[in-house]
């Protein structure tokens, strides 16, 4: 059924790099066998998937949305797609996105843009784009994404789905195309808290693989989406996330979400994080550093496309043209800005004090949690905005951000859940619940209380 409804609407919202039909029908059919030989099977064994372009799958194309890897095939599966695997979670493809996850709308794919289901001329957020959109066309029932600085987050806020960014370090990172390391998170998308729920539970955990994995339980997250409550919670308010260039019909849904929680039984207390405002600008210095030294491996002769390699040429001038080539625009862009920051004399002006700024961000976070066991703001200041209108300006572009970043500076765990419809447009408005590092669980709590 989920095959047939991608071949009839994909076309229009191009949520889909890559459906492997014939591997989805053998996984499903495989789940089939399992369960008529009377197996055991888990909660998700059998059900649809669409997998962000940025895991590796064995044999499947994988493109991070970029022309450099076009037609690259990779050798080995990502641990989180074979943790779906052994779930028995059938993958009906790879989903559209920024290239190497950089952006807020999936208009930087070199494959062209994905629709938001709600209204196709309008973006469906970014860097995840085609995950979230996959949901709101009911093309897929779950999908995962991966949240760098928001891009899990932001396209469920606009598509009117879930997105749950766990804490750093709980999903593995082993086979995800590196863009920021030290930021870099997998994630569940859903239509549902407890389908993110049992969709967190089948890829989180602890892996070898990653030296930056966490080797501890994961939180019980299913138990917590499905005992959603809020009675006798302290939940705190973000005062800085409000005012200038929020839309009005976004905070009126926010505000009366805080309303609804304050019915529910939690306290509400408004808390100051003066370090905040920065974020934007210290993420757009770290992202792009590291960004900058992990793209330096697509080098033309590793992987994917190798351009003007006709025997004329030096392996140099073959890397420079490849890259001239197969990356687009807003990369170039990041490289560029990364190497300059992380240049020799220019590494304590921009690098370090972003690295301070950075840890001014996550003492804000510490002391927020003393007083308050989850955070709460808009997920991004506005609804989805028209395919266009700030694909040239990126300053416009990273404003999309301003709300999510913090938690992947900190590392903590944040997620974004649908709060009803702005009145002036009609569009999906998104709650964002942010809860200390391993406490995702009360993400979970809180989410499923409020949905
Ligand atoms: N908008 C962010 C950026 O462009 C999104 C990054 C992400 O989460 N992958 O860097």
């Amino acid at each position: 059924a989920h095959l047939a409804r991608i071949e009839a609407v994909d076309e229009k919202v191009h949520a889909f790099l890559h459906v492997d039909r014939e591997g989805a029908l053998a996984q499903a059919r495989a789940v089939d066998e399992k369960r008529e030989r009377g197996e055991e099977l888990g909660p998700l064994a059998g059900v649809p998937l669409a997998l962000k372009d940025i895991f590796t799958t064995q044999g499947i194309p994988t493109t991070v949305g970029s022309k450099i890897l076009e037609g690259w095939l990779p050798p080995y599966d990502a641990t989180v797609t074979k943790r779906l695997r052994d779930a028995g979670v059938v993958v009906l493809g790879k989903t559209n996105m920024d290239e190497f996850a950089m952006g807020s709308s999936t208009e930087n794919s070199a494959f062209g843009p994905t629709g938001n289901p709600w209204d196709l001329t309008r973006i469906p957020g970014g860097s995840g784009g085609g995950s979230s959109a996959s949901l709101a066309s009911f093309q897929a029932p779950l999908a995962i994404g991966t949240d760098t600085g928001g891009s899990i987050r932001q396209p469920a806020a606009v598509t009117g789905t879930v997105g749950v960014k766990p804490t750093y370090g709980a999903v593995s990172r082993y086979g995800m195309v590196a863009f920021s390391s030290s930021l870099d998170q997998g994630g569940p998308c859903a239509r549902t808290v407890l389908d993110a729920a049992l969709l967190h539970e089948v890829i989180a955990g602890h892996d070898p693989m990653d030296s930056t994995s966490i080797d501890a339980p994961v939180p019980p997250v299913v138990e917590a989406a499905r005992n959603g409550s809020v009675q006798g919670m302290r939940i705190g308010v973000v005062k800085e996330f409000a005012g200038e260039g929020y839309q009005a019909g976004v905070m009126q849904r926010f505000n009366e979400s805080v309303e609804l929680l304050r019915e529910l039984g939690a306290e509400i207390v408004e808390i100051s994080c003066p370090s905040f405002d920065k974020a934007l600008a210290a993420y757009y210095l770290i992202a792009p550093s590291e960004c900058s030294s992990n793209l330096a491996r697509f080098d033309a002769m590793r992987y994917g496309l190798r351009a003007g390699d006709d025997g004329s040429r030096s392996a140099e001038e073959v890397t420079a043209l490849t890259r001239a080539e197969g990356f687009g625009a807003e990369v170039k862009r990041r490289i560029m800005l990364g190497t300059y920051a992380l240049s020799s004399g220019y590494y304590d002006a921009y690098y370090g004090s972003a690295q301070k700024v950075r840890t001014l961000i996550t003492r804000d976070f510490e002391k927020a949690f003393e007083q308050v066991d989850v955070l709460i703001s808009p997920t991004t200041p506005t609804t989805a905005f028209p395919i266009g209108e700030r694909a040239d300006d990126p300053m416009a572009m990273y404003l999309a951000d301003l709300c999510t970043i913090p938690a992947n500076l900190a590392g903590n765990a944040a997620m974004s859940l649908p709060c009803g419809l702005a009145p002036e447009d009609g569009l999906p408005v998104g709650l964002q619940i942010i809860a200390p590092a391993m406490a995702d669980d009360r993400l979970y709590k809180v989410g499923a209380a409020v949905e």
